[in-house]
C-alpha cells in the first residue's frame, strides 16, 4: 500500500477525525465514528497507526468470526493529542500502534485503561506487555544489520557494540538517531550498559557513519546496494517488504545486496534488540468488552499468522511460527529486556542523540 492509497483511505475518515478536534460538547452531540449500534457490544471503534493493507484482513477475519463490526480511523501523526483533547468524550475504544515509544506515550498520557485478561497473559510473554495491563505487544520486530554480502565478511559485525569499532569507519548507514526505532535501540544500550558507556558508543557509531543520517530503513539498504556504505541498520520486516516488492522491483536488488545479520548472538550474549507493535484499550471505552475481545483475538493463532505473512513480523505469541520467508533469514536469540525498561530510557537516549550531534553526520 503506498502513501496515495493511505491518503485516500484517510480522506474518507476526515469527518470523523474532524469530530475529534471539536469541543467536547459538540463531539458528544454529534457522535463519533459511525451511527451508534442498537447493541453496543456489536461494534468497536479503533484508532490504528497500522496501515490498511495489514489491518483490513485482520478485521475482516475477526468480524466474520465474531460478528463484531470494527470501525477504523487510520492515523499517522497527532492522534495522541486528539485522544487527550477529547478526554471523556473520546469515541474510540482501542488503539493499535507500532513502537514501544508510542505505547509508552499513551500510557504516560494517562489515556489507557488497565485490562486483566487470562487470554492475553497466556498468549503474550510478560516482557512484551505492560506490567499493569495498559498495553499488550502483538508482534515483534528485531533491529538488525543488513550488511553488504560483498564487503562485510561473515562474523565481521557481531554485536551492536561492534558498530562503534574503528574498523567500520565510514561504513555505516542509519536513519535519524531521533527516529523511534533508533531511540529504542539506544535506550536498550543504556539499559544494558548505562548512560556513560552508551554515550561513548554512540560517538563511535557517529564517527563510523558513511553519511549524515537520512531516509528510512529501506534507504539504508539501498545505500549499501549503491556502495555508499557496507552496513545498514533496519527493522527485520523491511527486508521482507524489499524481497517481495513487485511494484518497485528495484527494491529486490537492494535486498539481494545485503545479508540479514542478527546481533549479539554469542552463547552468553543477550540477543538481538526487539521492538513491538501493540494495542491498548482506552479509558472511557464505550465498547470495552468487545475491544478486549478484539485484542485477545489479535494474539491468537489466526491473527498472529496474518501479521506474520502479510507484514513479515515475528508473532508475539511464542506458540505461533514466523512466515517461511522470515524463517529463511535464520533462527536467532531475542533480547528479552522488558519493553518497559526500554521505554524508561527513551528520554535519556534521545538526549544522547542530541548531545553527540548524531544527526549532523560523521564529520561535525
Ligand atoms: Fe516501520
Amino acid at each position: 500500500m503506498d502513501q496515495g492509497e493511505i491518503n485516500k483511505m484517510n480522506r474518507s475518515f476526515k469527518t470523523i477525525i474532524r469530530t475529534m478536534a471539536m469541543s467536547a460538547v459538540a463531539a458528544a452531540a454529534i457522535g463519533s465514528f459511525a451511527p451508534m449500534p442498537a447493541n453496543a457490544a456489536e461494534e468497536i471503534n479503533l484508532y490504528s497507526y497500522r496501515q490498511p493493507f495489514l489491518i483490513d484482513p485482520l478485521v475482516k477475519s475477526f468480524t466474520e468470526e465474531t460478528g463484531i463490526k470494527v470501525n477504523i480511523v487510520f492515523a499517522k501523526k497527532g492522534m495522541l493529542e486528539k485522544i487527550k483533547a477529547a478526554g471523556a468524550n473520546n469515541p474510540a475504544d482501542a488503539v493499535l500502534t507500532v513502537d514501544i515509544g508510542r505505547l509508552y506515550a499513551l500510557k504516560q498520557a494517562g489515556v489507557l485503561a488497565s485490562v486483566k485478561s487470562d487470554v492475553l497473559n497466556a498468549n503474550i510473554p510478560a516482557h512484551l506487555r505492560d506490567p499493569d495491563g495498559l498495553w499488550f505487544g502483538l508482534t515483534q520486530r528485531s533491529r538488525i544489520a543488513l550488511v553488504s554480502k560483498e564487503r562485510v565478511k561473515e562474523g565481521e559485525l557481531a554485536t551492536y557494540e561492534d558498530l562503534a569499532d574503528p574498523k567500520f569507519r565510514g561504513r555505516i548507514c542509519m536513519r535519524s538517531g531521533k527516529h523511534a526505532y533508533n531511540v529504542a535501540l539506544i535506550a536498550s544500550m543504556i539499559a544494558h550498559h548505562g548512560k556513560e558507556k552508551t554515550k561513548a558508543w554512540l560517538e563511535g557509531v557517529k564517527a563510523n557513519q558513511a553519511r549524515k543520517p537520512q531516509g528510512n530503513d529501506r534507504a539504508q539498504a539501498k545505500a549499501v546496494f549503491e556502495g555508499q556504505c557496507d552496513v545498514a541498520i533496519s527493522n527485520t520486516y523491511y527486508m521482507g517488504k524489499m524481497q517481495t516488492n513487485d511494484e518497485k522491483p528495484e527494491q529486490k536488488k537492494w535486498a539481494d545486496a545485503v545479508r540479514v545479520t542478527f546481533l549479539n548472538q554469542g552463547n552468553s550474549d543477550r540477543g538481538a534488540h526487539m521492538n513491538v507493535s501493540g494495542a491498548g484499550v482506552l479509558k472511557g471505552a464505550k465498547h470495552r468488552e468487545a475491544a478486549i475481545k478484539f485484542i485477545e483475538w489479535l494474539t491468537k493463532e489466526e491473527a498472529q499468522k496474518i501479521y506474520a505473512e502479510v507484514n513479515f513480523e515475528y508473532p508475539a505469541n511464542p506458540k505461533v511460527e514466523a512466515s517461511a520467508l522470515v524463517k529463511s533469514w535464520g533462527d536467532f536469540k531475542s533480547d528479552t529486556l522488558g519493553m518497559e525498561d526500554i521505554a524508561k530510557n527513551r528520554g535519556a537516549a534521545s538526549k544522547l542523540v542530541d548531545e553527540v550531534k548524531f544527526d549532523e553526520g560523521p564529520t561535525s
